[in-house]
């Protein structure tokens, strides 16, 4: 021991982690495209830049960081990037709250320096909040979405698409936010239950109920059901629109619910998602009432100008003195509402630019997958046979990826740049070429931008090298990472834009992680007031005890509630690890370090085995990514079978001169060595120090190779566990008798077993002599005692109780063994009630008083006394 530093008796984790931090180098976790070795590509989730890396990313972290550093030590060549998804509203809106600004109060260039500017220090608070977690990031690989070298692969991706067909150009309606003022994905769309008031009102002589009256100026007919008689009157008639006086026709159709309200609906350009499909079928015209800002355009007449609400209130106000308002009742609705600041959206239809969806396509390719758990692909099943619309992939914003086109402004056709011109910015560069239609030089460049999206789906084929020409060489990646609430967007996008660039599946493997829910059980939430950040966990515990609670809160893939308690048992767990390992790290000499050293007593044996078979199982549990799984193993192993059953039972051995003491040293190193192995995925820094202290010149546990430990015995596993249940059950019976663990417990022979070879582990860990004997014991059993139970006498006996007992204590002992069905009291015959008295017996072993304990199929008696 003289060549090992100091042992402290308790963990600074705060010390040990920062000292490990410092010391570590970036370099050791860089992606060696040279190397030999299989290559392992994670393709992680680029998180936007808030400045506030929060405990679900973390969570999410964590998993990725398991995953990395066990591969890593399996002998994989690991890629572990990481990016930063800066477009799009997030960052903007974050930019209009900070200034208190709109997008439009500043030019496109000073709005956009704004957003790269909030986004550079947010970046930063954010790296900061990982190094500090432990992750083994390979910052060589790191990706930032708003530079050019970035958004140049998202323009080349677009023109690719285009050309082949995937990207088209079309007046169509979308969701679309107007606090954003942009339009967003059927994907963006949240759902919220909200109430709401049905207005009845007369329609020209028909009643209507509608929740949205203030688009009576977009209506474009009335629908009612096929078979509803009570409209018959109405077939082939027009009717006129109130206030607004244009007439609409009357149609009939199946999807109309002849129950709800009057059975009668006014269809609007556009109210609801249904208002599209009747639209469509019946080509009715379009007539936009509300603009991209929210407020009624020129068609509302009076209402012109005024937001929504505004102009809804007028307008019933006014049916109300026009006398046709007919009643009004409140009403339960599910309303669609933007996923980023919670307003409800508009449908508005514009000229927008789409993705093709082609699900047969998507689910090809998502079937070839490996989805971890299973069930998440049916969430991507699910979603992608139901959608109906395409990806609208065009935003009225400005800090995202400019979309790389033009328009003819003679004759309207869409002009491109080459790929090999980009990136370009068609708001401030012309076209290199005129009009490939007409010739003209007069272009107009393309303002909309693209959806955020259209970044991060191609994030897998940024970090596999993609240039532009097919599937890069390191494509597919092995492993996706990501949150089931993006399973719809990020993971179902990549899939579409995979197989449409390359023709191929994205990764071999996703790993859908849970959520992270407040202690109140609730989505964490500045309004509940329920977060918890990362860095009040860390502070306080430490990044190991943070890590621990994510491998082991939930099943991958399920939610997980936050719970300070769990936390404080991960670092209870851990300082149990410290004090066992820091008493293993003292019994180790040369001999317990030397590879020659042979292990042949029954508990180092059996101790082995066991640790061979932890290492199969958190192994596999590795390979399944079931980290839950792999630390339950880890803790059952090092909690109980190490310190409370093999170091119990060793430590009279360990502390003795003489016998196999080398022997239980030996155990001991290679148990402490291959912990460190197994927990250093989870908990690294701990690991490390560990680690260190037992092999000083071995370098980092994270340089080193997976536990390969492998022992098998049955014999041992066999012997040595009857070993350890006879230990551990005669110290706790010995405890229950009143007597100190080390006190002297006489002689215990235990019978009916073969002779095991304990190297007098027994003994020592009972202080008493042991005898082993193959056959059963002889007892002699005397009745010591007559236990009454009183609930059985009392009532059965009332009076009579007090004189029972002392008859009873009269019998002799056979018939205290036997009971007699009636006792004589006085003189009354009374009946024996079933079960009112017990017999205690002592047993005695030739002539010796002996205590008497049955453990399994031994039967043990210890006979008092030193
Ligand atoms: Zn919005
Ligand atoms: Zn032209």
């Amino acid at each position: 021991m003289a060549d090992s530093p100091e042992i402290p008796t308790h963990y600074d984790f705060g010390e040990v982690e920062g000292r490990w931090q410092r010391t570590w180098r970036d370099e050791e976790n860089y992606f060696d495209p040279a190397s030999p070795k299989p290559g392992y590509v994670i393709d992680t989730p680029p998180p936007y830049p808030t400045g506030n890396f929060h405990i679900g990313n973390a969570l999410n972290w964590c998993y990725i960081d398991f995953i990395a550093r066990y591969k890593r030590m399996r002998g994989y060549n690991v890629m572990f990037p990481q990016g930063w998804d800066c477009h799009g509203l997030p960052t903007e809106v974050k930019v209009e709250e900070t200034y208190h600004i709109t997008k439009n109060d500043v030019s496109r260039d000073e709005f956009r320096r704004m957003c790269r500017e909030l986004t550079g220090k947010n970046i930063a608070l954010m790296r900061s909040t990982m190094r500090r977690l432990g992750f083994s990031t390979d910052w060589s690989h790191e990706y930032i979405t708003m530079l050019p070298e970035y958004y140049t692969k998202t323009q080349r991706s677009f023109l690719q698409m285009f050309h082949r067909g995937y990207i088209y150009q079309s007046e169509h309606p979308v969701n679309f936010c107007t606090r954003c003022e942009t339009a967003i994905a059927y994907a963006e769309v949240t759902y919220e239950d909200r109430k709401t008031t049905l207005h009845h009102f007369d329609f020209d002589g028909v009643e209507i109920a509608t929740t949205r009256p203030e688009l009576l100026a977009a209506c474009v007919a009335v629908a009612v059901h096929p078979g509803d008689e009570r409209f018959r009157s109405l077939d082939g008639r027009k009717l006129r629109v109130p206030f607004f006086g244009h007439q609409v026709p009357v149609i009939r159709d199946e999807a109309v619910d002849p129950t709800f309200g009057t059975g009668a609906v006014m269809i609007c350009t556009f109210g609801d998602k249904q208002d599209v499909h009747w639209w469509k079928q019946h080509g009715l015209p379009l007539r936009k009432a509300i603009d991209r800002q929210g407020r009624m355009t020129g068609i509302a007449g009076g209402y012109e100008g005024k937001r929504v609400e505004e102009a809804r209130a007028a307008i019933v106000g006014d049916m109300e003195k026009a006398g046709i308002l007919k009643g009004q009742r409140q009403l339960e609705q599910r309303v669609g509402t933007c996923w980023r600041c919670k307003t409800p959206i508009e449908i508005l239809s514009g000229r927008q630019w789409f993705v093709r969806v082609k699900p047969d396509e998507i689910l090809k390719a998502a079937r070839e997958i490996s989805w971890i758990p299973e069930h998440m692909l049916i969430r991507l099943e699910n979603w992608v046979t139901q959608m109906e619309w395409d990806w609208c992939i065009s935003r009225q914003r400005i800090f995202a990826t400019p979309i790389p086109a033009w328009s003819c402004r003679k004759c309207h056709a869409i002009i491109l740049p080459d790929e090999e011109d980009l990136p370009v910015d068609p708001t401030e560069q012309q076209p290199k070429r005129p009009c490939p239609s007409c010739g003209s030089h007069d272009a107009v460049g393309e303002e909309d931008v693209l959806d955020t999206w259209m970044d991060s789906s191609i994030s897998v084929l940024h970090v596999t090298g993609w240039d532009g020409t097919g599937a890069p060489p390191l494509f597919p990646a092995q492993l996706r990472p990501q949150g089931h609430d993006i399973i719809r967007t990020w993971a179902c996008y990549t899939i579409l834009r995979s197989v449409a660039l390359t023709g191929q599946k994205p990764w071999d493997d996703i790993l859908v992680n849970g959520m992270v829910l407040g202690e109140d059980g609730f989505k964490m939430s500045k309004s509940r007031g329920n977060i918890i950040a990362p860095e009040e966990i860390l502070a306080k515990y430490g990044a190991d005890a943070f890590r621990q609670w994510g491998a082991g809160g939930a099943a991958t893939g399920s939610d997980i509630m936050f719970n300070w308690n769990d936390v404080v048992a991960a670092s209870r767990f851990q300082t149990k690890l410290w004090n066992i390992a820091r008493f293993a790290l003292l019994q180790l000499d040369d001999a317990a370090r030397s590879e020659a050293t042979p292990v042949t007593a029954l508990a180092d044996r059996w101790l082995l085995s066991r640790l061979s078979d932890t290492v199969a199982e958190v192994t596999q549990a590795m390979e399944e990514y079931q980290f839950d799984r792999a630390l339950r193993a880890i803790r059952e192993f090092a909690w109980n079978v190490l310190a409370d059953e093999y170091i119990e039972l060793v430590k009279g051995r360990l502390y003795a001169k003489g016998g196999d003491r080398a022997g239980a040293g030996r155990a001991l190193a290679i148990t402490l060595d291959t912990l460190c192995r197994l927990l250093a995925p989870f908990l690294p820094h701990f690991s490390e120090e560990i680690c260190r202290h037992l092999a000083p010149d071995a370098g980092s546990v994270h340089r080193q190779p997976w536990a390969e430990f492998s022992f098998s015995d049955p014999e041992a596993t066999r012997d040595g566990g009857r070993l350890v249940r006879l230990a551990s059950e005669l110290r706790r019976y010995k405890h229950e008798q009143g007597l100190a663990l080390n006190a002297p417990f006489g002689s215990v022979t235990v019978y009916g077993l073969q002779a095991v070879e304990d190297a007098g582990d027994l003994g020592r860990a009972l202080n008493a002599t042991v005898e082993w004997r193959t056959e059963a014991p002889r007892l002699e059993r005397v009745v010591k005692e007559v236990r009454f139970h009183r609930a059985v006498i009392g009532p059965a006996l009332r009076k009579q109780a007090g004189a029972f007992m002392e008859a009873v204590k009269q019998l002799p002992p056979e018939a205290l063994e036997a009971p007699p069905s009636t006792l004589r009291i006085g003189d009354d015959e009374v009946p024996v009630p079933p079960g009112s008295y017990t017999p205690v017996f002592s047993y005695r072993i030739e002539g010796a008083a002996v205590d008497v304990v049955t453990i399994g199929d031994a039967v043990v008696a210890i006979r008092r006394g030193s």
